[in-house]
């Protein structure tokens, strides 16, 4: 099939590499001259293991190319997947629908043939309808279907979780598309991935139900590990314990410094705004939101409590930047209140991040950056983890403590055993697992 793709950020660039991989002719357009520029030359403007290689081979194969020519690729292509940007819009947290808006009337004004357009970027119940508004008012004439195809891939894993996914949902009003939707999705389909139809505003609510569920579980397992360091527990076992029932089971049970990233933050809000509109309160959703945005703030104090009540002037070390390890994305990163905490009450901070630090040099003023871990520990009077990437999960602590001017490491992702860091002489702090009273 020839497809192509408006947006080649994280979502439509692994889109188009995978559907290229199934044997697709695909395009992948930005309006992002320099984005696609890079492509060209084989330069991946992200990071996602294995995306270099698949955007590689695929290209060399002749099955995937880039363009920043919308016109041309939308004229030319059976299916458009719409994967543009749906950010918080600045002020009331509706999900901004501008660039959803833009593409559709670019799609309506190049449109040749009978068209399958697909929404993938996440986007609130009923903007399939807008988007063949959008298109019928620009070209009266156009012959097209448009299909909600919603994507749940996970930065750091998406060519994984496109290739395998747990579920495909497809959303339409129009039964023409289904074929055409079965086609594109053919290789999954014959390995089983289960190919889930419904109608188009379903398949537009399945995808913030998925996103709020998770994070309030999340949300969830961190108040649970709020209560277990007041009474003695562990919340890693109390996750082991729930997450054994298979009706809760074992996922996003992670006690950590709060979600962050791209996705959730401004689903869940946007989720909100929708029950607003429609006068549904979503009460649960609400709570998770106000919850999560406490925490943030709430983790740079306890590093703050950590280091004896005060930070000025002492210098903290903060491993990890991004929102979760093998990606760039600093989008909503809780690093970013942890280190404005921290800053606010006057400490110094220096950082490391093996992917996000240029993304986060963009976002974050007044820090410094470090080399690696043990430069970041040297000298410091704590070190903070803060995102699990795997080159933080066996330091030598020993050097690490020997760097330190005082040994001390607040772990917001329970990656190390208490024995272990009080071994090495470290004074630890974590998540939810004070043992005793
Ligand atoms: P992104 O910001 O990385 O990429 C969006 C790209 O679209 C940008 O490169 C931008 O230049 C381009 N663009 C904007 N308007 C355009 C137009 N008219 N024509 C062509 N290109 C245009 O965004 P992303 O992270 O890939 O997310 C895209 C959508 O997918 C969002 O709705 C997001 O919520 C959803 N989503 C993201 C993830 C994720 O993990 N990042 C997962 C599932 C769903």
């Amino acid at each position: 099939m020839r497809i192509s793709i408006l947006g080649s950020g994280y979502v439509g660039l692994v889109s188009g590499a995978c559907f290229a991989d199934f044997g697709h002719f695909v395009t992948c357009v930005d309006l992002d001259e320099k984005k696609i520029e890079r492509l060209k030359r084989g330069e991946i403007p992200i990071y996602e293991p294995g995306l270099d290689a698949l955007v590689a081979d695929n290209s060399a194969a002749g099955r995937l190319t880039f363009s920043t020519d919308v016109n041309a690729a939308v004229a030319d292509a059976e299916v458009i997947f719409i994967a543009v940007g749906t950010p918080s819009r600045r002020g009331d947290g509706h999900a901004d629908l501008a660039y959803v808006a833009s593409a559709s009337e670019m799609i309506g004004r190049a449109m040749k043939d009978f068209t399958v357009v697909v929404t993938k970027s996440t986007v609130p119940v009923g903007t399939g309808d807008e988007v063949e508004r959008i298109i019928r008012k620009v070209n009266p004439a156009a012959d097209f279907a448009v299909v909600s195809n919603p994507e749940f891939l996970r930065e750091g894993a998406a060519i994984e979780d496109f290739k395998r996914p747990d579920r495909i949902v497809v959303g339409l009003e129009d039964e023409r598309a289904r074929p055409v939707m079965e086609s594109v999705y053919r290789p999954l389909y014959l390995n089983q991935g289960p190919l889930m139809f419904t109608g188009r505003r379903t398949a537009e609510l399945i995808k913030y139900s998925a996103n709020a569920f998770l994070a309030m579980k999340i949300t969830f397992i961190n108040e649970i590990a709020d209560l277990c360091e007041k009474v003695g527990g562990d919340v890693q076992a109390v996750a082991r314990g729930i997450g054994l029932d298979n009706r809760i089971g074992s996922k996003f049970l992670h006690a950590g410094p709060g979600y962050g990233g791209s996705c959730f933050p401004k689903d869940t809000l946007a989720l909100l705004k929708t029950g607003q509109d429609y006068d549904v309160p979503l009460r649960l959703v609400e709570a998770t939101v106000s919850v999560n945005d406490n925490r943030k703030r709430a983790m740079g104090r306890k590093v703050i409590a950590a280091c004896g009540g005060s930070v000025r002037d002492k210098t903290i070390g903060l491993l990890g930047l991004t929102f979760k390890p093998n990606t760039d994305d600093m989008r909503d990163a809780p690093s970013l209140a942890i280190i404005q905490t921290l800053l606010d009450h006057g400490a110094r901070v220096r950082a490391y991040d093996p992917e996000g630090m240029d993304a986060a040099r963009a976002l974050i003023e007044g820090i410094e950056f470090g080399a690696d871990a043990y430069d970041v520990a040297e000298g410091a009077d704590c070190l903070v983890l803060v995102t699990e990437w795997n080159q933080f999960r066996s330091l030598d602590l020993s050097r690490v403590a020997s760097l330190m001017k005082t040994p001390r490491l607040v772990d917001l992702r329970n990656i190390y055993r208490t024995d272990e860091v009080a071994r090495a002489g470290i004074e630890y702090t974590s998540v939810g697992r004070r043992a005793e009273l």
